[in-house]
């Protein structure tokens, strides 16, 4: 569909309001499941939770979904596929942290390889927990539901937590060898020319 076609729809032909609930009732969440929190997005879409009910079909591959479900760490290495599959995603895509570990690090928040998603990708919804219920899942989804709606809320915002004190020293540079007798003698031949 042109720009200009989708902007006559939406704002001419007033159909933003009919889009917008087309798009919350069908949320298409893919796992990237990249740790433990990934086993309670499986009872979160079985018979007994039933997300489906709220329109949240998981799905396969990222490019087709309008939802990134980011279940556990990021690591370093993996921050560069998120980043370039969001990209890949089409308009309007959701971005939804699930747990400790992808909201602030978790277990690992001092560990050398990871991330915060939120410094890669936008976040719309964090998820609380470890892992977080599949109650918990389905309320962020209800969330997105409303911020898709347009009325927000109520979101809980991850602290901005200062952890540097915590954290060990840096490590001290390798301290240089002693040269052997043969380059010093060397260098002092070197010196004397
Ligand atoms: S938040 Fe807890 S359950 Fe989820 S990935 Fe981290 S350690 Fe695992």
């Amino acid at each position: 569909m042109s720009q200009a076609l989708k902007e006559f729809l939406m704002k001419k032909a007033k159909l933003e309001k009919v889009f917008k609930w087309g798009v919350r009732w069908s949320l298409w969440p893919v796992h990237l499941v990249t740790s433990c929190c990934g086993v309670e997005v499986a009872h979160t879409s079985a018979p007994g939770f039933d997300a489906e009910r709220w329109g949240v079909l998981p799905f396969h591959t990222m490019r087709q979904s309008n939802v990134i479900l980011v279940e556990g760490t990021i690591t370093r290495k993996m921050a560069r596929v998120l980043r370039q599959v969001y990209e890949q995603m089409p308009e309007p895509k959701y971005v939804l942290a699930m747990g400790a570990c992808a909201v602030r690090g978790g277990l690992f928040w001092n560990s050398y390889h990871i991330v915060q998603v939120d410094t890669i990708v936008p976040v719309d919804v964090y998820i609380a927990g470890c892992p977080p219920t599949p109650e918990a899942v389905i309320r962020a989804f209800i969330m997105l539901h409303n911020k898709i709606k347009g009325k927000p809320g109520p979101y809980i915002e991850p602290a901005k937590v200062d952890l540097t004190p915590y954290l060990p020293p840096p490590p001290k540079p390798p301290a240089k060898p002693a040269p052997q007798p043969q380059q010093q003698q060397q260098q002092q031949a070197q010196a004397a020319a």
